[in-house]
């Protein structure tokens, strides 16, 4: 089997749309190599499938044989050969996976150095400290990476020569002080080795490959993938590439460039270079950059024919591309190119540029496809409110999004500091990659050195967090940093605005997001491409929720958890009273003290989702949570004594207590036992329409009865709402006329105004989902509740599973994700499907949608389309998430038949009541279901994960903290952690609660 490939082997498919073999890099290293014939250096990759054999089963058979052949084919083209006595070739080893992991994983450089060499370098080059200082690099490089020695040893000797000479930097240390590194460096390699450096360059090539490989399974490649859900078996190519230098002398340089700015969309190259310089140090943020426009001054030619590279590069790639290039004494390298990362502002601005660019031009859904959900979080983070706050210094802004904590200094510290639950600023020189675990815990990132692609930068853009880097006033000493007449010291409250680079010392209060005029253009492209195939709504519990949900984009609210209008402060004591009634006249009067209340908030709601379908679930938790802890009455109970009104809460709450609450008495269970108060409920949403249709308004009433076991007791609510309904109506006298059917809209057409209502109910138990077909006779709609489905389905308690045992079973791989953040496709999303297709058995027309918080995600999203839902239901804040992540779905699985759409629209206006079992077993998932094809192409391909926690933070809701999940198996622990921190942090409900109601 080949495993080794030349830079320009003529492939049977362009190369760049081979990065499962060759790697990202190594894939448009060949692209750009073969098919564009840009300058690149030659080389050859080393592909993942060898990676994969090495990490299996050791260095595989064949493998030694193809790459001494391609070393010796890379000789040839060059003219030299490594470890030449008179003339050597040089070589770079760099790893390049799939996926893109900045800094990750290791590279050797200036491989093919040895005592012989570095002389024929000296003479070659006519510079005697260039070539020593290659090679002190190369053993230290290797030393470190390949030889596993502390660098630390390295770089302490590095040091007390920069002092001895007086050298300001390391390019200020004379020669005949490398000259005695080089020698001091291999007595390390070998006091730590008990071996002499490798001289042979057979050896060199083999372990620096090696230890690529290694890197694969370092732990900061491992964090990163579980950060960024990169499944653990892709494996990483190896690209070996002849080097060519930047720092050879003052017409020499390095950069990173971009064919547009990655942080706001703007047309134009943009990026960073250092002249005489290697290209690690640039993106390490070691010394500070110059823009890339003063090239132009410096090396005009250069400059122009840079554009024209990059020009090629994007109407070759149609899409924003991101290079390394290297000047070698005059002449224009290009090391490597890929899509590049960029803000959502900039993925925002770029995709809707994009079709109108000439020679680009893509199609609308090409960039709806283009822009993910991560995207559209960071447009929707917060901002600094207000202004006049006093900047105590600038640096870049490299990563949008304000954020406040306290200032660390240290990424352990940060980390520990997070883990306290503390919010945390990382506050550093420069990070690195071992900083990785700090910046993860920290709100943000803070750094002295480096510029808009440096580590910090590219890291923290990649996960959209926010990130000021470059602040080069600032002086960090030890756990403070000074700027001005300012200390900041270590705890400190510090704010930063990573769109600005504006650094404040104290807590600045932040403000919503402010998303560019693109997220409004792209979503209406989404809307396009998704109406007709799935729906969004979002679940909203006030007025105001309802209002800013349809601001966002929501067609309707999915549900509306009513238990909400009763825990606040004014309620609470007459919902006790109505549970603590000793007789129907009590009861009754707390009831209607309910009813007024409710039917207030039923108004407000209405009225925000005017002509929109509202689906108001009916109490739904058990009613001891509406009562007070027993622990704490017990306790004051044994000491204080109680007082008449705690002793009669005491023993209802010891009356109503369950062992299992969430398998207890709520849902429609509770209606059974106390039908009183549904019926209340009805009373009040109808009469809360009749008000709106008084007003002139147009409300469509979804009623939804929670918990469904049986078709039996679902009959009986639907009985008392239907009843409560009819009474209502006829109360007011307002000659109002009940419709099933939506579609009828409360318009007026017999002189009566309509209003329709429909009687539904929630799928949140296996049970429900398998007996469907029955349910449906007596529901006119399905609503899933996911995260009771998922409860029930695993037999894990949503309320403790995630905070206990979820870490582990992730690390573990004994689940591939958290089935509360995503939906279990083999599992509840087959129970889902199961219950879509029986229900629909019954009732073609039947109306389906999603409420749990699955309803926001994704992944999810794209199942539930699958499955044949009608719409998806989130929290407002993640409505746009959800309608961008609707139209993936539609685009991935194609459209549905239309057959099945105005099937579902007529039939709506006789499903009311009887069952429609003529029409069992005439439907079917084909309909809805995509064909096979396109359920080929979705698998590990566009699916896109999202980060959700600080959008769910704003929402007031748990949420996930989510990424694209782009291959395979995500194990995603530490993630977990902070799932459930941010859960546990959210004041609303999540997917699990005990005190559901809080
Ligand atoms: C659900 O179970 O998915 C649901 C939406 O209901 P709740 O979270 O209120 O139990
Ligand atoms: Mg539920």
């Amino acid at each position: 089997m080949p495993l080794v490939y030349d830079f320009e082997h003529k492939h049977r498919r362009p190369p760049m749309d081979m990065k499962d073999l060759l790697g990202g890099k190594g894939a448009n290293l060949a692209e750009m190599t073969s098919v564009l014939r840009l300058p690149v250096p030659h080389g050859f990759t080393i592909t993942t499938d060898a990676c994969r054999a090495y990490m299996s089963g050791g260095w595989p058979a064949g493998l030694s044989d193809q790459v001494t052949r391609a070393r010796a084919r890379l000789e040839r083209k060059m003219g030299k050969r490594l470890g030449d006595p008179g003339d050597p070739l040089l070589v770079s080893v760099r790893s390049g996976a799939k996926f893109s992991m900045p800094g990750m994983m290791d590279t050797v450089l200036n491989l093919g150095l040895n005592d012989q060499s570095v002389d024929a370098l000296a003479k070659q080059t006519d510079d005697e400290r260039f070539a020593y200082d290659s090679y002190r690099r190369f053993i230290a490089m290797y030393g470190r990476i390949v030889l596993g020695i502390d660098g630390a040893a390295f770089d302490t000797l590095l040091d007390e020569a920069k002092e001895r000479s007086g050298a300001s930097s390391d390019a200020g240390v004379p020669v005949v002080e490398l000259r005695a590194l080089v020698e001091a460096y291999k007595q390390i390699v070998r006091r730590e080795t008990g071996q002499e450096f490798p001289q042979d360059p057979d050896a060199q090539l083999r372990g620096a490959i090696e230890a690529v490989f290694r890197s694969w399974n370092g732990p900061r490649a491992v964090a990163y993938r579980e950060h960024e859900g990169i499944s653990h078996d892709l494996g990483t190519a190896v690209n070996v590439q002849a080097m060519v230098f930047g720092n050879r002398d003052d017409r020499s340089g390095t950069g990173v460039g971009f064919t547009r700015d990655p942080a706001t969309g703007a047309k134009g190259a943009y990026g960073d270079f250092l002249v005489n310089a290697q290209g690690e140090d640039v993106v390490a943020g070691i010394r500070n950059t110059e823009p890339l426009a003063a090239l132009e001054a410096r090396f005009p030619k250069i400059y122009a024919e840079l554009l024209a590279v990059f020009a090629r590069l994007e109407r070759h790639y149609r899409d924003m591309c991101d290079t390394e290039f290297t000047i070698e004494q005059g002449k224009l390298w290009m090391l490597q190119t890929r899509v590049g990362k960029r803000t959502g502002r900039a993925a925002l601005r770029m995709a809707v540029e994009m079709t109108e660019d000439r020679g680009i031009r893509i199609s609308r859904p090409e960039a709806v496809r283009r822009v993910t959900a991560e995207h559209l979080e960071q447009v929707l983070h917060p901002q600094f409110a207000g202004s006049g706050h006093t900047i105590v210094t600038k640096g870049l802004g490299a990563s949008p999004g304000a954020a406040v904590g306290r200032a660390y200094f240290t990424a352990d510290d940060a980390a520990a500091a997070a883990g306290r639950g503390e919010r945390a600023i990382l506050v550093r020189s420069e990070t690195s990659p071992e900083d990785v675990h700090g910046m993860l815990a920290s709100q943000g990132i803070l750094t002295a050195r480096g510029g808009l692609v440096s580590h910090a930068a590219v890291v923290a853009r990649g996960w959209g967090k926010p990130a000021v880097v470059g602040a080069d006033q600032i002086r960090i000493s030890g756990s403070s940093f000074r700027v001005g007449s300012t200390t900041v010291s270590e705890g400190d409250w510090l704010s930063i605005d990573g769109t600005t680079g504006e650094v404040v010392q104290g807590e600045v209060a932040l403000t919503e997001a402010d998303p560019p005029e693109e997220f409004d253009i792209l979503l209406s492209w989404a809307d396009a491409i998704r109406r007709g195939n799935l729906g969004v709504r979002a679940n909203a519990d006030t007025g105001p929720d309802a209002a800013n949900a349809r601001r966002m984009g929501a067609e309707g609210i999915g549900l509306c958890r009513t238990e909400h209008m009763f825990i606040a402060e004014d309620r609470l004591p007459i919902v006790r009273r109505m549970i603590l009634a000793s007789d129907p006249a009590q009861e009754d009067a707390a009831l209607e003290e309910l009813r007024v209340a409710q039917r207030a908030d039923f108004v407000e709601i209405l009225e925000a989702m005017d002509d929109l379908p509202v689906t108001v679930r009916l109490l739904d938790p058990p009613l001891h949570e509406f009562l007070p802890d027993t622990s704490e009455l017990a306790i004051k109970d044994s000491t204080e004594g109680l007082s008449d009104e705690e002793r009669a809460l005491y023993d209802a709450a010891k009356q109503w207590h369950e062992f299992n609450p969430m398998l207890g008495v709520r849902g429609v269970r509770l209606g059974v036992i106390k039908p009183g108060l549904y019926a209340m409920q009805v009373r009040a949403l109808v009469e809360a329409a009749i008000d709106r249709v008084r007003s002139g308004g147009h409300p469509i009433l979804e009623i939804m009865i929670p918990l469904t076991v049986t078709r039996e007791e679902l009959a009986l609510a639907r009985q008392w709402v239907e009843e409560a309904v009819v009474e209502t109506v006829t109360a007011s006298g307002e000659g109002v006329r009940v419709v099933s059917s939506a579609a009828s809209s409360g318009r007026r057409s017999t002189g009566r105004a309509n209003l329709p209502v429909l009687v539904g109910t929630m799928i949140e138990t296996p049970r429900a989902a398998l007996r469907a077909d029955e349910i449906a006779e007596v529901a006119e709609f399905f609503s899933f509740g996911t995260n009771d489905l998922t409860q029930m389905t695993f037999g894990f308690s949503r309320d403790d599973v995630e905070g206990r045992m979820m870490a582990a079973y992730l690390e573990k791989g004994l689940l591939p994700h958290n089935p509360f953040e995503t939906v279990d496709a083999g599992g509840v999303g087959e129970l889902v499907e199961t219950a879509v297709t029986r229900g629909r058995a019954t009732r073609p027309a039947l109306k389906i949608g999603v409420c749990g918080e699955h309803g926001g995600d994704p992944e999810s999203i794209d199942i539930f389309y699958r499955a044949g839902c009608d719409y998806v239901s989130c929290s407002p804040f993640r409505v746009p998430i959800a309608r961008l992540s609707a139209a993936q779905a539609v685009l991935v699985r194609g459209p549905r038949r239309s057959a099945t759409k105005s099937a579902r629209g007529s039939a709506t206006k006789s499903a009311r009541g009887s069952a429609t079992k003529s029409a069992r077993g005439q439907r079917r998932t084909a309909a809805t279901r995509p064909p096979a094809t396109a359920k080929k192409a979705r698998s590990g391909s566009t699916a896109k994960k999202a980060s959700r926690a600080s959008g769910a933070k704003r929402a007031g809701r748990a949420s996930a903290a989510k990424k694209a999940k782009r291959a395979g198996r995500a194990s995603a622990a530490k993630k977990t952690g902070r799932v459930s921190a941010s859960r546990r942090a959210g004041p609303g409900r999540g997917a699990g609660r005990t005190r559901r109601t809080r």
